[in-house]
């Protein structure tokens, strides 16, 4: 059985960083992850509303770490961790592998959570992956083309008030004002709480709200789903229900930790929280070993949020410690820089630290300049560039161009065959 200093699970934002700072010190590391993609989740809406390819969010992750000697990536899916022999099991397309570690860094992520709902995982679309985009992506490039006598394919129910609700709201209702101008789309963007983006609070969710309503979309605060059957959405705000006809609902409104973090709690004897995630130490530890680490959204410390930036620090912190640069046990203590959502084109919320907010056009400069910074390699950058100008200071949308070349050749082969 192969085996090596350090292994991490998953590609994503936590699992980068701890690779790029092991290589540092040139420490064998193999990275497993599910997916061939180093994916950049925030900006999956933009992918799914046509602003974005796919590629330019999701760079491959051997590729990203092409350089790294000591680094080597491996697609697999962990299936079992067994912290006494210090041995991970994980499937691939040619079967059932073996590993063993010195250290484990585990950062698997969350999936979407449906409130015990899990039936309308199958009823609703949701932005957790590529393939979750691309998937809405087709759909709604569909219902846009549907004639406009079908109202419900012109009715978009966006489930969740969070920065992910607020931004795929607004960018559908942008696809009907700006890009397919003559077919008329209704957005409606429910959410439990009494206020969007309800971290955020104040006076930038009222922002929010007012530039949403501006745009057209139905706000419906206090308002929670109680069922989704077959294109009907019913709400509920105090006494009164509501239902919603429409054939795209898009669902943003919870999280649940994935089968790995029950793994990893049963195999560490560590707690999780009501979500399924684990409830870490403070030195980002799981359970009883001081050899695993558990880092970024699958973990729950401290009440820091599922953000990028906590997962990359994490991952740099649990690094350090491994290569000796930072004391074993030490505390890890999040620091925030602060938070940002795109409400539509040339509108953001900024909640920056020392009480800056910022709102509007100024909001979404900060926004670009920040997406452009941590968009992972030069070549995405320059092309999600070229294609939000394309998008936003123009009005087409580079991601649905991708769509019509990937159905060509299906299209082509039944013209042959007719
Ligand atoms: C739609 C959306 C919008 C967001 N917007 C923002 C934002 O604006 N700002 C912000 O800061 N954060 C945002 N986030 C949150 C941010 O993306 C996460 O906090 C961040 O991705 C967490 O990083 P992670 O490394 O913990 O997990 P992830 O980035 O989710 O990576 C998890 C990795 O684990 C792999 N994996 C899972 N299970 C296994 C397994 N069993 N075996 C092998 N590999 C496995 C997956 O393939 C993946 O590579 C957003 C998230 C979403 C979904």
């Amino acid at each position: 059985m192969r085996s090596t200093d350090v292994v991490i699970i998953g590609s994503g934002f936590g699992g980068l960083a701890a690779a790029k700072r092991l290589a540092k010190s040139k420490i064998e590391t193999v990275l497993i992850s599910a997916t061939d993609e180093h994916l950049f989740q925030p900006l999956l809406y933009q992918v799914a509303t046509g602003v974005l390819e796919s590629e330019e969010i999701a760079p491959n992750i051997a590729d990203v770490l092409a350089f790294k000697e000591s680094v080597s990536v491996i697609r697999g899916h962990v299936t079992d961790v067994d912290a006494e022999r210090k041995v991970i099991t994980y499937r691939t397309d040619a079967g059932v592998e073996r590993i063993g570690y010195g250290s484990l860094i585990a950062a698997a992520g969350v999936a979407q959570g449906y409130f015990g709902h899990d039936e309308w995982a199958d009823r609703t679309f949701s932005l957790k992956t590529l393939d979750d985009a691309v998937t809405l992506r087709a759909h709604l490039l569909d219902c846009f083309s549907a004639p406009v006598e079908e109202s419900d394919a012109h009715t978009y129910v966006v489930v969740g008030g969070g920065a992910t609700g607020v931004e795929i709201a607004g960018q559908i209702r942008e696809l009907s004002t700006r890009h397919f101008t003559d077919v008329p789309a209704k957005v409606y963007l429910v959410e439990g709480a009494g206020d969007l983006l309800p971290v955020y609070g104040g006076r930038l969710s009222a922002f929010t709200r007012r530039t949403l309503e501006k745009a057209g979309i139905e706000v419906l605060t206090d308002t929670v789903v109680t069922a989704i059957d077959d294109g009907r959405v019913t709400v509920r705000s105090g006494d009164a229900d509501r239902v919603l006809q429409a054939r795209t609902v898009v669902w943003s409104a919870g999280v649940q930790a994935t089968p790995l973090a029950a793994v990893l709690a049963e195999a560490t004897d560590c707690d999780t929280d009501r979500a399924g995630r684990l409830k870490i130490n403070d030195d980002l530890t799981v359970g009883d070993r001081a050899d695993v680490f558990a880092i970024g959204d699958m973990t729950s410390l401290k009440g820091y949020p599922g953000q990028s930036p906590v997962a990359m620090q994490q991952g740099r912190f649990v690094a350090d410690v491994i290569r000796g640069k930072r004391a074993a046990g030490s505390e890890f203590t999040y620091l925030d820089k602060g938070s940002m959502a795109v409400v539509n084109r040339h509108n953001a919320v900024v909640d920056a630290p020392f009480g800056i907010k910022l709102t509007g056009f100024v909001g979404w400069l900060a926004w670009l300049g920040v997406h452009l910074y941590y968009l992972v390699g030069f070549r995405n950058r320059a092309a999600a560039v070229a294609s939000w100008f394309k998008a936003f200071a123009g009005r087409a949308r580079p991601g649905f161009a991708q769509v019509s070349r990937e159905q060509a050749p299906a299209e082509a082969a039944e013209q042959s065959a007719a």
